[in-house]
């Protein structure tokens, strides 16, 4: 009774709905060929019971149901959904079914046997999940045997009788039939309850398949969301190092240096909390540039920003401030540290640059932050302390 439908087949749930239906349909034309065979040979067991004419109706009944079934074989078999097919297979069952049983005529072709087809038709409408389909099937099956009763008793094919004599005789008894009809119609709202409840069923599983959908797609959703988020997150850090960082000293660019200096002047200007500034330039570096070309200028720049990021605390901040001058940020270091720092720096930097033929040395100006000061003013008296550094011979440090 469970229906299985493919996860991936399925986009929705009238979709679903319809491709439950055509499987339905053709479960019910495998079961309309197999109890059209069983006709065809239940028509030859009986044929020396039967008039000609009737064994010839029942052949040939059968055979047209056999056929329609392999017809709708066919059609159903390129999945193509035809709506009305199934209305039109329930007509030609009961209509053919209730030719076969007129033409058999004999008493107990209405009581028995034949008879319990019409229970079969019902049965096959139901494995269709549509309740309307069920109860069309049940009145026309109502509506054929009555009219095939009324019809063979006023051509006597068959005889009316009491209810004794539909045991002993071919004779049919009032009550007889209308038990039959009674069965019948309880038959057809029983098959309507099934049907219905059927229904309810693979509606029931069609929507758990598609929420069981919906949720995969939401978890790929959501990991594809979050790769992304992942990715994104990654590519601003990228963006912002590079937004930030110079690209030949990998120290700070201007931009990042001057926010830095503004912040920490706000924080002094604000919270009280001192530091010192050092800002050095190489000396003569113009030489460098001529004497060995700009490429061995670049690798000196290079080498300097590696020895100062080394240098420095951790808190520290470096940044590239001019094409060969850089600023050193100290926070909450007091001035003659910063003093000190500057001497390590500009041993540190002529000792390890002595590699080329000539030595390099940088100037340094170190100062401190002083009440009502601007990262202007402030970066006006370290230039002046750098400058004094090179008046001064170059090579050293001066505190302002
Ligand atoms: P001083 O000791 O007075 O500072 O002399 P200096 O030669 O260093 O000063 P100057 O300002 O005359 O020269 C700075 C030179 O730095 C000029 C410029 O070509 C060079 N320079 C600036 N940026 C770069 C760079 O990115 N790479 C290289 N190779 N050279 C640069
Ligand atoms: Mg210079
Ligand atoms: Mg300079």
């Amino acid at each position: 009774m469970k229906p299985s439908i493919s996860v991936d087949a399925a986009p929705s749930i009238s979709e679903l709905f319809i491709q439950e239906e055509m499987r339905s349909e053709k479960y019910a034309n495998s079961a309309r060929i197999f109890f059209t065979l069983v006709y065809l040979c239940t028509g030859y067991a009986i044929k020396n019971e039967v008039p000609e004419t009737s064994f010839l109706i029942i052949i040939i009944g059968a055979s047209i149901n056999l056929l329609y079934g392999i017809i709708v074989y066919f059609i159903t078999g390129n999945n193509r959904h035809y709506r009305w097919l199934k209305y039109l297979s329930v007509c030609v069952d009961v209509f053919l079914l209730s030719i076969v049983i007129y033409s058999i005529g004999t008493f107990r072709s209405f009581k028995t046997e034949a008879f319990l087809l019409y229970f079969l038709w019902i049965g096959l409408a139901t494995i269709r999940f549509s309740p309307k389909l069920t109860l069309i099937t049940g009145l026309l099956s109502l509506i054929s045997y009555f009219s095939i009763t009324l019809l063979a008793l006023g051509n006597h094919t068959i005889e009316l009788g009491t209810i004794t004599d539909s045991f002993i005789s071919s004779r049919v008894s009032l009550t007889n039939i209308i038990v039959q009809m009674m069965f019948l119609s309880m038959f057809v709202g029983i098959a309507l309850y099934i049907s219905s409840i059927y229904r309810t069923l693979v509606e029931k599983a069609i929507d758990k398949l598609l929420v069981e959908k919906e949720n995969i797609e939401l978890s790929k959703t959501l990991k594809t969301l979050k790769s992304t988020q992942k990715e994104l997150h990654n590519k601003n850090r990228e963006l912002r190092y590079i937004s930030e960082t110079d690209a030949l000293s990998q120290l700070y660019n201007r931009r990042k240096t001057e926010e830095l200096l503004q912040t920490i002047c706000a924080r002094a200007k604000f919270h009280s909390e001192p530091f010192s500034l050092i800002l050095l330039d190489i000396d003569l570096f113009k030489k460098i540039n001529d004497e060995y070309g700009h490429p061995v200028g670049d690798k000196v720049i290079i080498q300097i920003a590696a020895n100062l990021k080394v240098n420095v605390r951790d808190e520290d901040a470096v940044g590239r401030w001019g094409g060969e001058e850089f600023l050193v940020i100290c926070p909450s270091l007091e001035v003659d540290s910063a003093k000190g720092l500057a001497e390590r720096l500009r041993k540190d930097i002529q000792f390890n640059c002595g590699e080329l033929a000539r030595t390099v040395t940088c100037s340094f100006g170190v100062t401190k932050w002083m009440k009502g000061d601007t990262p202007a003013t402030i970066i006006n008296r370290v230039d002046k302390a750098l400058y004094q550094s090179k008046e001064n011979g170059r090579n050293c440090v001066t505190l302002l």
